[in-house]
């Protein structure tokens, strides 16, 4: 099955194309076709850029003034004589959207139908910046392509698993009753797919591991996963709770904005600048929210680099601690994203130190391998510490594949199965 996954954010649109079927899943060989994404929608110029899996790169700037356009795009290179990967638009079976939220009401990914895309709009309270974009993504995809599934993967779904005591803020209850005030937790599909990943490689059963997985890039969290299920994530109601990360401040005392919506009658948006756009590593530092400028700023003898360096790196290790205990041991720590893939000298900072835990960093492994997967400590470290590129365009095309085929594995009649698609449009089944 051909499979396209959407990411849609306000300004952007980021695609890939991908066969999978079931042997594929099982054996986790799905393989990306084409990939590319359209940058600043609506701006005098557009980015355009796009690969297929036989290496030929696209990239040109025309004027793109709204998302109906960039599906419209993408779907010209898809079908392109040249550098396509499809004959026809036809080809494509099925749609996986990336929707950020799904509240309390989504624990798994779903066929998007007028009941599902109600209750999408619902959980855009909880993220009004994300899922707008991402429903705006499913009307423009749909409306081009009517008469395929679409299926939603929401990137809170996966720590819907999290027991009541580790979700449940202390306020009073009855504003999780009220506005479902708790924490959700997001990159779930990469987490997912990181432990699915894990178990591949240490060839055990999912069932049997206890894991970390470490998600740091421009937005950063962890995750506890027993048995495939998460217990524990360090993201919150919204993303900003948890570990510092390159601009947002993680886990601060909430008095501090009190405090300072009083010193300096901090207005609500400025709050919410301060916490999201102005703080994390490049509030510390006024030099840079990446990663690489921050280490080669310390290298050339920058302080706050360091400091900055190190508050981050001090947080992870801190959460670590939390999640052994919460999982009561830990077989196999992963770091995935920008920042776990591609920095040595964060992820030895990381472990440095937790060799009370029987873990030990290979310093060799760990300086030569980036970007790629595989195993940074040594043979005999009880704690097996990993690194996964993590791919969450993999794991929304696996639930797309799995939502629509276990739809059509049903003996609900086919105007059931798909009650908002066109008459005559579901002869798929066959
Ligand atoms: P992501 O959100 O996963 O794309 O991660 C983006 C972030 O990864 C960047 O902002 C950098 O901070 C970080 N990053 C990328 N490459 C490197 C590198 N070679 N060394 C350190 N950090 C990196």
């Amino acid at each position: 099955m051909k499979v396209l996954v959407l990411n849609c954010g306000s300004s952007s649109l980021k695609f890939q194309l991908i066969e999978t079927d079931q042997k594929r899943i099982e054996s986790q060989t799905e393989e990306v076709l084409a990939e590319g994404q359209v940058e600043k929608i609506g701006q005098a110029e557009s980015i355009v850029s796009y690969k297929n899996h036989k290496g030929d790169r696209i990239k040109e700037t025309p004027v793109i003034l709204e998302h109906a356009a960039a599906v419209g795009v993408l779907l010209k290179h898809l079908t392109h004589a040249k550098h396509g990967v499809i004959e026809k638009t036809e080809d494509i079976e099925a749609i996986g959207h990336r929707v950020v939220h799904g509240g309390e009401m989504f624990s798994e990914s779903a066929v998007i139908d007028s009941a599902v895309l109600e209750k999408i709009r619902e959980c855009a309270s909880l993220a009004p910046l994300h899922n707008p974009p991402n429903i705006l993504g499913y009307e423009v995809a749909s409306q081009t392509l009517p008469n395929i599934p679409h299926v939603a993967v929401f990137d809170t779904a996966f720590h819907q698993t999290m027991p009541d005591y580790a979700f449940i803020y202390a306020l009073p209850y009855v504003l999780y009753q009220r506005f479902q005030i708790r924490r959700y937790g997001f990159h779930g599909s990469s987490h997912r797919y990181v432990s699915q990943r894990l178990g591949k490689l240490a060839e055990q059963p999912t069932e049997d591991i206890k894991s970390i997985t470490i998600h740091i890039g421009n937005g950063c969290s962890m995750a506890a996963i027993k048995g495939g299920h998460s217990v524990d994530t360090s993201m919150g109601m919204t993303p900003l709770e948890g570990l510092v990360m390159g601009t947002r401040a993680g886990d601060i005392d909430p008095a501090i904005i009190l405090f300072l919506m009083e010193k300096e009658n901090l207005e609500l948006d400025q709050a919410n600048n301060l916490l999201n756009k102005h703080s994390g590593l490049l509030g510390i530092t006024s030099v840079s929210n990446d990663m690489r400028e921050l280490e080669k700023a310390m290298e050339k003898g920058n302080d706050r680099a360091r400091l900055a360096i190190d508050i981050f790196c001090y947080r992870i290790k801190k959460y670590i601690g939390a999640y052994i205990a919460a999982l009561g041991g830990c077989d196999h720590i992963a770091f995935t994203a920008g920042i776990g893939e591609n920095s040595p000298l964060v992820r030895r900072k990381v472990c440095e130190g937790l060799e009370c835990f029987g873990l030990k960093l290979d310093k060799t492994r760990n300086d030569e391998l980036n970007r790629e997967e595989g195993l940074i400590s040594t043979d005999d470290s009880s704690i097996k510490v990993w690194i996964v590129p993590t791919n969450e365009e993999i794991v929304i095309a696996r639930d797309t594949m799995t939502c629509v085929t276990e739809r059509m594995g049903t003996n609900t009649p086919a105007s059931d199965k798909w009650p908002d698609l066109p008459a005559g449009s579901v002869g798929r089944e066959s």
